[in-house]
Protein backbone atom coordinates (compact mmCIF):
# COMPACT_ATOMS: atom_id res chain seq x y z
CA UNK A 1 0.00 0.00 0.00
CA UNK A 2 1.30 3.43 -1.17
CA UNK A 3 2.13 5.43 1.93
CA UNK A 4 -0.95 8.35 2.55
CA UNK A 5 0.04 11.88 1.78
CA UNK A 6 -1.16 14.39 3.73
CA UNK A 7 -1.36 18.11 2.72
CA UNK A 8 -0.97 21.66 4.12
CA UNK A 9 -2.40 24.92 2.50
CA UNK A 10 -2.47 28.32 3.95
CA UNK A 11 -2.55 31.84 2.37
CA UNK A 12 0.85 33.84 2.22
CA UNK A 13 0.49 37.01 3.89
CA UNK A 14 2.92 38.36 2.08
CA UNK A 15 2.13 37.60 -1.68
CA UNK A 16 -1.76 36.25 -1.35
CA UNK A 17 -1.45 33.36 -3.10
CA UNK A 18 -2.63 29.92 -1.53
CA UNK A 19 0.72 27.86 -0.86
CA UNK A 20 0.19 24.40 -0.88
CA UNK A 21 2.54 21.22 -0.17
CA UNK A 22 2.36 17.61 0.61
CA UNK A 23 4.21 15.34 3.06
CA UNK A 24 4.40 11.79 3.63
CA UNK A 25 3.11 10.64 6.76
CA UNK A 26 6.73 8.90 7.72
CA UNK A 27 7.97 12.30 6.67
CA UNK A 28 5.81 14.01 9.29
CA UNK A 29 6.55 11.94 12.09
CA UNK A 30 10.45 11.64 11.33
CA UNK A 31 11.03 14.99 11.59
CA UNK A 32 10.02 19.05 11.27
CA UNK A 33 8.20 20.06 8.03
CA UNK A 34 8.34 23.26 6.52
CA UNK A 35 5.79 24.60 3.66
CA UNK A 36 7.54 26.91 2.04
CA UNK A 37 5.62 30.32 -0.19
CA UNK A 38 7.14 30.29 -3.49
CA UNK A 39 7.87 33.77 -3.15
CA UNK A 40 10.04 32.91 -0.24
CA UNK A 41 8.39 34.97 2.31
CA UNK A 42 6.40 33.05 4.18
CA UNK A 43 6.33 29.31 5.27
CA UNK A 44 4.03 26.77 7.30
CA UNK A 45 6.19 24.77 10.06
CA UNK A 46 4.64 21.07 11.29
CA UNK A 47 6.91 19.50 14.12
CA UNK A 48 5.96 16.33 16.24
CA UNK A 49 5.62 17.10 19.78
CA UNK A 50 4.54 13.93 22.08
CA UNK A 51 0.49 13.40 21.37
CA UNK A 52 0.28 16.68 19.08
CA UNK A 53 1.43 18.47 16.42
CA UNK A 54 3.01 22.28 17.02
CA UNK A 55 2.08 23.67 13.58
CA UNK A 56 3.05 27.52 12.99
CA UNK A 57 1.23 29.10 10.09
CA UNK A 58 1.65 32.11 8.46
CA UNK A 59 -1.97 33.85 8.57
CA UNK A 60 -3.08 35.29 5.10
CA UNK A 61 -6.04 36.43 6.46
CA UNK A 62 -5.13 39.35 9.40
CA UNK A 63 -1.23 39.17 8.41
CA UNK A 64 -0.08 37.55 11.78
CA UNK A 65 1.42 34.44 12.48
CA UNK A 66 -0.30 31.96 14.56
CA UNK A 67 0.14 28.72 16.27
CA UNK A 68 -1.82 25.54 17.22
CA UNK A 69 -1.85 22.13 18.54
CA UNK A 70 -2.59 19.58 16.25
CA UNK A 71 -3.49 16.07 17.97
CA UNK A 72 -1.45 13.52 15.85
CA UNK A 73 -4.49 11.60 15.14
CA UNK A 74 -6.19 14.35 13.21
CA UNK A 75 -2.95 15.58 12.12
CA UNK A 76 -2.21 12.13 10.20
CA UNK A 77 -5.34 11.03 9.52
CA UNK A 78 -8.95 11.49 8.29
CA UNK A 79 -10.29 13.82 6.13
CA UNK A 80 -8.16 16.71 8.34
CA UNK A 81 -8.84 20.12 10.18
CA UNK A 82 -9.39 23.56 9.67
CA UNK A 83 -7.58 26.22 11.62
CA UNK A 84 -9.33 29.51 12.71
CA UNK A 85 -7.66 32.86 12.72
CA UNK A 86 -7.86 33.85 16.33
CA UNK A 87 -8.22 37.55 15.09
CA UNK A 88 -10.72 37.30 12.49
CA UNK A 89 -11.93 33.67 13.29
CA UNK A 90 -11.88 32.81 9.40
CA UNK A 91 -9.96 29.55 8.70
CA UNK A 92 -6.72 30.57 7.76
CA UNK A 93 -5.12 27.00 7.34
CA UNK A 94 -5.53 23.39 6.37
CA UNK A 95 -4.55 20.34 6.97
CA UNK A 96 -5.61 16.80 5.71
CA UNK A 97 -6.13 14.48 2.86
CA UNK A 98 -4.61 16.03 -0.05
CA UNK A 99 -7.71 16.14 -2.84
CA UNK A 100 -9.73 18.24 0.10
CA UNK A 101 -7.07 20.26 1.24
CA UNK A 102 -6.42 21.73 -2.50
CA UNK A 103 -9.85 22.69 -2.92
CA UNK A 104 -10.40 23.87 0.00
CA UNK A 105 -7.15 26.33 -0.07
CA UNK A 106 -8.93 27.45 -3.51
CA UNK A 107 -11.47 28.58 -2.01
CA UNK A 108 -9.60 30.11 0.80
CA UNK A 109 -7.37 32.18 -1.65
CA UNK A 110 -10.71 33.43 -3.17
CA UNK A 111 -12.02 34.58 0.13
CA UNK A 112 -8.88 36.13 1.17
CA UNK A 113 -8.72 38.18 -2.06
CA UNK A 114 -12.18 38.98 -1.57
CA UNK A 115 -12.43 40.43 1.52
CA UNK A 116 -9.18 41.96 0.90
CA UNK A 117 -11.06 43.91 -2.32
CA UNK A 118 -14.11 44.57 0.04
CA UNK A 119 -12.50 45.42 3.60
CA UNK A 120 -9.64 47.05 2.93
CA UNK A 121 -6.87 45.34 4.86
CA UNK A 122 -4.65 45.17 2.30
CA UNK A 123 -4.40 48.42 1.11
CA UNK A 124 -7.08 47.39 -1.70
CA UNK A 125 -8.42 51.22 -0.98
CA UNK A 126 -6.79 54.69 -1.79
CA UNK A 127 -7.18 55.89 1.69
CA UNK A 128 -8.55 53.39 4.29
CA UNK A 129 -9.79 55.84 6.91
CA UNK A 130 -11.46 57.80 4.11
CA UNK A 131 -13.33 54.66 2.39
CA UNK A 132 -14.15 53.67 5.90
CA UNK A 133 -15.91 57.11 6.68
CA UNK A 134 -17.58 57.64 3.30
CA UNK A 135 -19.28 54.12 3.92
CA UNK A 136 -20.39 54.96 7.58
CA UNK A 137 -22.19 58.13 6.23
CA UNK A 138 -23.73 56.50 3.19
CA UNK A 139 -24.86 53.85 5.87
CA UNK A 140 -26.39 57.33 7.96
CA UNK A 141 -27.98 58.44 5.09
CA UNK A 142 -29.85 55.08 4.07
CA UNK A 143 -30.94 54.57 7.34
CA UNK A 144 -32.72 57.29 7.55
CA UNK A 145 -34.10 56.66 4.04
CA UNK A 146 -32.14 59.34 2.27
CA UNK A 147 -31.18 57.61 -0.63
CA UNK A 148 -33.38 57.03 -3.74
CA UNK A 149 -33.70 56.70 -7.48
CA UNK A 150 -35.25 59.25 -9.86
CA UNK A 151 -37.06 55.97 -10.86
CA UNK A 152 -39.05 55.95 -7.76
CA UNK A 153 -37.02 52.79 -6.13
CA UNK A 154 -36.01 53.60 -2.29
CA UNK A 155 -32.46 52.39 -1.17
CA UNK A 156 -29.75 51.36 -3.36
CA UNK A 157 -27.06 48.21 -3.17
CA UNK A 158 -23.29 49.48 -2.43
CA UNK A 159 -20.41 48.60 -4.73
CA UNK A 160 -16.76 49.22 -3.72
CA UNK A 161 -14.19 49.96 -5.10
CA UNK A 162 -10.49 51.30 -4.47
CA UNK A 163 -11.52 55.51 -5.05
CA UNK A 164 -15.01 55.60 -4.94
CA UNK A 165 -18.36 53.56 -4.18
CA UNK A 166 -21.06 53.18 -6.73
CA UNK A 167 -25.01 53.37 -5.38
CA UNK A 168 -26.44 51.26 -7.77
CA UNK A 169 -30.52 51.02 -7.85
CA UNK A 170 -31.46 47.77 -7.60
CA UNK A 171 -34.85 48.54 -9.60
CA UNK A 172 -33.70 50.06 -12.69
CA UNK A 173 -30.13 49.55 -12.67
CA UNK A 174 -29.17 52.99 -12.47
CA UNK A 175 -26.14 54.71 -10.66
CA UNK A 176 -24.13 57.15 -8.66
CA UNK A 177 -20.91 57.43 -8.04
CA UNK A 178 -19.87 58.90 -4.79
CA UNK A 179 -15.72 59.56 -4.84
CA UNK A 180 -14.30 58.51 -1.67
CA UNK A 181 -10.25 59.17 -1.53
CA UNK A 182 -9.92 62.50 -0.13
CA UNK A 183 -10.97 64.63 2.68
CA UNK A 184 -12.69 66.52 -0.02
CA UNK A 185 -14.95 63.64 -0.92
CA UNK A 186 -15.74 62.91 2.92
CA UNK A 187 -16.83 66.67 3.21
CA UNK A 188 -18.95 66.99 0.23
CA UNK A 189 -20.51 63.70 0.69
CA UNK A 190 -20.86 65.08 4.57
CA UNK A 191 -23.24 68.21 3.49
CA UNK A 192 -25.96 66.21 1.42
CA UNK A 193 -28.64 65.25 3.57
CA UNK A 194 -30.10 62.89 0.55
CA UNK A 195 -28.62 60.90 -2.54
CA UNK A 196 -30.87 60.75 -5.78
CA UNK A 197 -29.18 58.06 -8.17
CA UNK A 198 -30.32 59.01 -11.99
CA UNK A 199 -32.44 56.34 -13.07
CA UNK A 200 -32.42 54.48 -16.13
CA UNK A 201 -36.16 54.95 -16.96
ZN1 LIG B 1 4.11 34.32 -0.89
ZN1 LIG C 1 -4.80 35.63 11.58
ZN1 LIG D 1 -33.83 53.22 -10.29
Amino acid sequence: MAEEMRAFAYICPSCGKSVYGERTQFALQAAASAVVCDCGNSELTAEPAGNCYRVTVPCGVCGGEHRAEVPVDRFLRGSGVGLACPETKQLCCYIGEPARVCAAARELEITVRKKKDSSGSGGAFVDDIIMYEVLSELKDIAARGGISCSCGHQGCSIEVHSADVDLVCPACGGRLRVPAATDEDLDQLCCQYTLTIRGRK
